[in-house]
């Protein structure tokens, strides 16, 4: 049976220049990047080459980037990190009620420890009101982390009204920003955008699972996380996989422009809200203006899981809210104010270049069927 995957926001289908870069730098590179004969050289020539294409990506400097192991080490290296190295200066950390758990969970940890922390609600839409913002910033705020992408409706939070907010309150706070569900397709202008720590991940963009990007700012000076042996400048010990970082940079080689990746998208989830629509019983939980590479709908009386596992009977590969969430409800659609039954019945459909037109409409027959066969519930 034919595969169609639409889930491409939990994770990617790893592309031809990554799997080539990863099986040369194993083969070929596989020196320790940190010794100094030629081998190790040779491997920490392609950790800077991919150092410098993110670089190009974000507009910073190469200096200013860090390899992790993913996006959580990267989330949680910046939560932690901000708070404690600035915790002389406040004790007041905002953030929104609809972060990836990476983001959320180590915000809880800081509450337990003492740090008093704000989330921001969201609108029905998903996002975050700027006026909720410049009331949360304070000037005692010492760290304010807003993704830039939501992981299962693609609303796109406004992370530079953080950046006015902070200055508008002379706050010393960080202003820490998770793009994993961005980076490579959302273009990012660091500077505009106002982030201090910014925070992506391979296998969200056709690079293997196991590596993680952490923009750093000069002027962010955080506590690491891992200390050991003092790669990536000291700010994150242990030995580089080198093999991970070659392959994100052919992967990152592979991207298209992201200007043109969006409107490639656009008319996909424009074809896809079409086509779902036209479906009995659906409702779009996304936003019109969320990221084009994702749409989250519900089809109340119908369980996702149950859903899920019907489009799986047929090669068809979704995701019921968000892969980080099995079984649990769904916080972000909940937070959105979406009655339960409407949350219980929710379906991420997440799209890549490779996704086509017939790939949706294989996705519609199957659903369609799946409310002809199974029992409506309530
Ligand atoms: N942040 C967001 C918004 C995500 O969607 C994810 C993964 O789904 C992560 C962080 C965690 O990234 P990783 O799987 O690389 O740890």
């Amino acid at each position: 049976m034919e595969e169609i995957y639409l889930d491409n926001s939990a994770t990617t289908r790893v592309c031809e220049s990554a799997a080539e870069n990863a099986l040369y730098a194993m083969r070929e590179c596989y020196g320790n990047p940190s010794s100094l004969y030629s081998l190790g050289l040779n491997a920490e020539r392609l950790i800077e080459r991919t150092r410098r294409a993110v670089a190009q990506k974000l507009h910073c400097r190469p200096e200013e980037i860090v390899f992790t192991g993913c996006g959580t080490e990267s989330n949680n290296t910046a939560v932690f990190g901000a708070a404690r190295s600035l915790q002389k200066r406040g004790r007041r950390i905002v953030t929104t009620a609809v972060e990836h758990p990476s983001v959320a969970r180590p915000m809880d940890q800081l509450e337990k420890e003492g740090f008093e922390v704000i989330r921001l609600p969201v609108d029905r839409e998903g996002k975050v009101p700027p006026e909720e913002i410049f009331k949360a910033v304070t000037k005692d705020t010492i760290l304010v982390s807003m993704m830039l992408v939501n992981n299962e409706t693609g609303a796109i939070q406004p992370v530079s009204t953080a950046a006015e907010a902070i200055k508008k309150a002379g706050a010393p706070a960080l202003l820490h920003c998770d793009a994993v569900q961005a980076f490579g397709k959302l273009p990012i202008d660091l500077k505009k955008l106002g982030v201090d720590l910014l925070s992506a991940s391979g296998h969200k963009l056709h690079a293997p699972k196991g590596v993680g990007i952490l923009y750093k700012s000069e002027k962010a000076h955080i506590q690491p996380l891992l200390l050991g042996g003092g790669q990536e400048k000291g700010f994150r010990s242990g030995t580089e996989s080198v093999p991970l970082i070659a392959a994100l940079g052919g992967a990152i080689s592979e991207l298209p422009e992201e200007s043109v990746g969006l409107q490639n998208m656009q008319k996909l989830w424009n074809y896809a809200k079409d086509a779902l629509l036209k479906l009995p019983g659906v409702e779009i939980n996304s936003p019109d203006d969320c990221l084009p590479y994702l749409i989250n709908i519900s089809l109340t009386g119908y369980r996702s899981e149950t859903l899920l596992h019907f489009l799986e009977a047929d090669g068809i590969f979704v995701s019921s809210g968000s892969a980080c969430s099995k079984g649990k409800l769904s916080g972000v659609l909940s937070a959105m104010g979406l009655p339960a039954a409407r949350v219980d019945s929710a379906l991420r459909i997440s799209f890549s270049r490779y996704n086509k037109t017939e790939d949706i409409d294989k996705l519609c027959e199957s659903l369609e069927r799946a409310t002809k066969r199974l029992k409506k519930r309530g």
